[in-house]
């Protein structure tokens, strides 16, 4: 049984070559679709076993992501997590009805890095499939949890393209703790001559001071002021002419989430700080600058057709 996929794709598409270097002038705006309690600063104090014990409040949450998202006209890429996808088909069909993206995440939020290819390979075919039986578009987009594409995992761009993707946004070039490639391009580049069809869509970042810093949104957007975060983008857009690529979480727009215990001042300090202000300070970002799909962003619609 297979039924036919419809693009994933919204109306008034332009046609054409990608254009895999856009110009700058709109951003890319993607959301990583997971429950508050399956991010990575709680992956040592939250197992997967306990998972079905905690509230589940992504429903909710992408909900408000979407009409937060209608209010101002915008659409976006989702990378949702093949486990939300068999919780919440639903959801899955809100997003793609409102114009939205449908892309992965992986099943799980297992790092990339910390599975062999076989069960990579298993991971991507599996969400790929449930986010298309849930949607019915065809799903050509993955983002790794954590960004976690990297030397040591690079034959992943391969199994993605064996497994029908088109594009990866895993790579972060810049240094950190938990990720990072930091001599990886800055613009989309073919990661693998093995994969001429795949591209990867690294996450943004501005030279400053000869390195690489990130302008990507997740964290950094939370904790630091919307004005510092405002004039990066800017400089990206207008002295560079590249586009932002932007992420967050639908737990960070969640101040009333649980606290979970246990987790260290660290992992605390990177998940609750400024949850009650991220609304706001992303509904400016959303009004000052231009968003669209990260498939139409990069030119990719087209192959979502293919
Ligand atoms: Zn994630």
């Amino acid at each position: 049984m297979h039924v036919a996929l419809q693009p994933n794709e919204a109306k008034s598409t332009p046609s054409g070559q990608p254009r895999i270097r856009p110009d700058g002038r709109v951003n890319a705006m993607s959301v990583d679709v997971e429950e508050h309690f399956q991010v990575h600063a709680f992956a040592r104090t939250v197992t997967r076993d306990d998972w079905p014990s905690h509230e589940s409040r992504v429903e909710r949450n992408t909900d408000r992501v979407l009409s937060i998202f209608a209010d101002q006209g915008i659409k976006s890429t989702f990378f949702v997590l093949g486990w939300v996808a068999e919780r919440h088909p639903a959801l899955i069909q809100r997003i793609v009805q409102q114009g939205h993206e449908l892309a992965s995440h992986g099943y799980c939020h297992i790092r990339a890095d910390r599975q062999d290819p076989e069960a990579f390979r298993d991971d991507v075919r599996r969400t790929k499939g449930l986010l298309e039986d849930a949607g019915g578009v065809r799903v050509i987009g993955y983002r790794a949890a954590s960004f976690s594409i990297n030397r040591s995992n690079w034959w992943a761009f391969d199994v993605l393209a064996e497994e029908g993707y088109r594009y990866s946004s895993s790579v972060f070039p810049v240094h950190h703790d938990q990720y990072g490639v930091p001599d990886a391009p800055r613009d989309p580049f073919e990661p693998s001559a093995k994969a001429p069809g795949l591209v990867e869509l690294p996450m943004s970042t501005v030279r400053m001071l000869g390195q690489n810093l990130p302008c990507s949104g997740g964290g950094y957007f939370r904790l630091f002021p919307y004005a510092a975060f405002a004039m990066a983008v800017r400089r990206l857009n207008s002295a560079e002419h590249r586009p932002c690529m932007f992420y967050f979480h639908p737990w960070e727009i969640d101040p009333g989430q649980p606290r979970i215990p246990g987790a260290g001042l660290k992992s605390n300090l990177r998940h609750y700080t400024n949850l009650d202000r991220m609304e706001g300070k992303l509904r400016r970002l959303l009004r000052e600058f231009a968003w669209d799909r990260v498939d139409r962003v990069y030119g990719l619609e087209t192959a979502a057709r293919g």
